[in-house]
């Protein structure tokens, strides 16, 4: 009996910090597209932020493995933490495509990021090695990621793969907002990060 090609989905973000709408957009992609697995792999040096405060990687690696424990098919990479430099999405699908070229690799990131995708680096070896997982909340415009057919071409909007999750109505930068206004992120982000983010002080 032939065996059915394994897929793996890898999910990329700063995790500033990771919230219940990364999970809940993880878990979604999953069942949407049938994974045997999702990775989360918190950038290390996000490209785009250079001159942004980020919290340490560290500190991000760690509450993301916290919130990923209790989920069987959920795994962590070190991978952009560990290398050195922009943690520049081509060079991670490279990285997991010659790990294992036979698995079908999709990349989950937020629509919103996607938007610039042809601004990042190598964007034609991203398309090569993984198809794409657009997560937004409902009601955001496809036709903003339709309207980058123009710059890119049918084939690569093609691997553009759109997912309403409504749980993204958390959002990061919403989430730091409350901690500094000493407000509650219960039930925003799991138990276990929040304790960890007043613990270590991780904003603050
Ligand atoms: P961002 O620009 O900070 O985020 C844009 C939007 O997408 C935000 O609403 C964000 O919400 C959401 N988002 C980010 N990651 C998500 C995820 N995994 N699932 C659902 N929503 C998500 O995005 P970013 O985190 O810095 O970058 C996203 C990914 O794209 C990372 O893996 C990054 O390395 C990659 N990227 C690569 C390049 C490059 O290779 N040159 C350039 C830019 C980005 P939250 O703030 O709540 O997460």
């Amino acid at each position: 009996m032939v065996k059915a090609r394994r897929a793996i989905g890898l999910m990329g973000g700063t995790f500033n910090p990771i919230h219940y709408g990364h999970l809940v957009a993880a878990e979604a992609a999953r069942d949407a597209f049938n994974l045997d697995q999702v990775i989360f792999i918190p950038a290390g040096q996000p490209p785009h932020k250079a001159d942004i405060h980020v919290a340490d990687p560290e500190h991000r690696y760690l509450m993301t493995f916290l919130a990923i424990v209790s989920n069987q098919h959920f795994a962590i990479s070190r991978v952009e933490i560990d290398r050195e430099g922009p943690s520049y999405t081509s060079d991670t699908l490279a990285h997991f495509h010659r790990l294992d070229p036979t698995v079908a690799w999709y990349f989950i990131t937020g629509a919103d990021a996607i938007l610039d995708i042809v601004a990042w680096h190598n964007p034609d070896s991203i398309f090569r090695h993984a198809e794409l997982i657009a997560a937004s909340r409902p009601g955001y415009s496809l036709e903003r990621i339709q309207a980058l057919e123009q710059q890119l071409g049918k084939e690569p909007i093609a691997r553009i793969h759109p997912l309403e999750v409504p749980a993204l109505a958390i959002s990061s930068s919403q989430i730091r907002e409350r901690l500094k206004q000493g407000l509650s992120i219960k039930y925003l982000v799991p138990e276990a990060v929040e304790h960890y983010i007043a613990k270590y002080h991780v904003y603050g």
